[in-house]
């Protein structure tokens, strides 16, 4: 152990055990903060000695490499929620290492509106508008209000307005333009009191129609908690919910972008793969922009089948686009990854973009 100041600087700390998918060698420095001070403090020592400087969040979407990290790694910790109580809206502020799952949970609980699809996503608070996180037709930059930032050039806290994040699907600026640049401190949502959920995404609503006897409804229309519910379960069935019982989740969710094609490059696709009796046999999602394809169908499409195992990696029974960890390395899934990217672009001409991030 090292101290420098009020700051407690662990030394050659495994990775594996702060990645959802266990993998990673160990850190020269690991820091676990848990004020915007420490974070500056560790920033100034990481300059003086010279040292690379990783942030790490929930560790549900990075991946160390096998060597390690021969660097500071910095646990954004800051925790605490905070309401304002408008008419009906509330603005809820929550810092960055608060847990994602758990914020949803408290927020559901009181009845607030907005962010129930989003139950069951691994990582922290910070980590969300790094990648607009969405699921199930809903995204945290529909409730985002702004968001506190560390500027890691000046060291400077810096606020960012929801219209200046540059939110695209699972996109902002913090992934693109300005990656590395911010650390999220805290962010901004603002939920609808005693409001309606949302459940007009195909596969959710069908769910709950279908087991909607087993929730409790108001006047018809579920609850917050019968939505949060019902995801859950959704997750679950597909090992997308973090849960040590269950080795098809030892992954970092979603390995792979689902790729958004022009129309052209579509109509294509389907002219050499996919038409039996007339119809389209490719899954498909028209945006105004494009057509959305899902990647765990071009995955599987491609020989790597739900179950596959190479070495101590594999896939997912449970999902075609998690690249699951059974006691093997980093090195293997990235070679894994890279053989399923090769064979995707050799068969449909199509690129599939790695999501999580991989420090190597
Ligand atoms: P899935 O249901 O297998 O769907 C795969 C793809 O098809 C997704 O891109 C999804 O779009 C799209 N899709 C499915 N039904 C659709 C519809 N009726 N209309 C338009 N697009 C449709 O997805 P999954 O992997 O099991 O994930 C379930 C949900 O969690 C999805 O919403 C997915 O995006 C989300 N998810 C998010 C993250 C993240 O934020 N990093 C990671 C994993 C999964 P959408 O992506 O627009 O839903």
């Amino acid at each position: 152990m090292k101290y420098h100041h009020n700051i407690r600087f662990k030394k050659d700390v495994p990775l594996s055990q702060y990645t959802t998918i266990g993998l990673g060698g160990r850190a020269k420095y690991f820091v676990s903060c848990k004020t915007i001070e420490q974070v500056r403090e560790c920033l100034i020592f990481a300059k003086e000695a010279n040292l690379p400087v990783q942030i790490l969040g929930g560790g549900s979407n990075t991946i160390f490499a096998d060597e390690g990290f021969n660097g500071l790694v910095l646990r954004i910790e800051l925790c605490g929620i905070a309401l304002h109580e408008g008419k009906d809206r509330v603005l809820i502020t929550a810092g960055a290492g608060e847990v994602w799952d758990k914020f949803v949970k408290y927020c559901v609980e009181k009845k607030l509106a907005g962010i129930e699809c989003l139950s069951g996503i691994p990582g922290s608070v910070g980590a969300t508008p790094i990648q607009n996180i969405g699921a199930y037709g809903q995204e945290v930059s529909n409730t985002i209000v702004s968001l506190n930032a560390l500027d890691r050039k000046t060291l400077e806290p810096v606020e960012f307005k929801a219209e200046e994040c540059d939110f695209n699907y699972r996109q902002s600026r913090f992934k693109s333009n300005d990656k590395n640049r911010y650390i999220i401190l805290k962010v901004i949502y603002q939920l609808r009191k005693n409001g309606k959920p949302e459940f007009q995404y195909p596969e959710l609503a069908d769910y709950i129609k279908r087991t909607s006897n087993l929730y409790q409804s108001e006047n018809g229309t579920p609850t917050l908690n019968t939505v949060r519910d019902a995801v859950l379960k959704l997750r679950k069935r597909k090992s997308m919910l973090v849960d040590p019982s269950d080795p098809n989740s030892r992954s970092i969710g979603s390995f792979f972008l689902n790729p958004t094609l022009s129309k052209e490059d579509f109509k294509r696709l389907v002219e050499r793969f996919g038409i039996s009796g007339g119809n389209t046999t490719i899954p498909s999602y028209y945006l105004h922009d494009g057509v959305k394809v899902p990647a765990g169908w071009l995955v599987e499409q491609c020989g790597f089948q739900r179950g596959y195992r190479r070495g101590g990696v594999g896939i997912s029974s449970n999902h075609a686009l998690a690249i699951i960890n059974c006691g093997g390395t980093t090195t293997e899934v990235l070679d894994l990854a890279h053989d399923i990217q090769d064979t995707v672009f050799s068969k449909f001409g199509i690129h599939l973009e790695i999501e999580p991030e991989i420090v190597i």
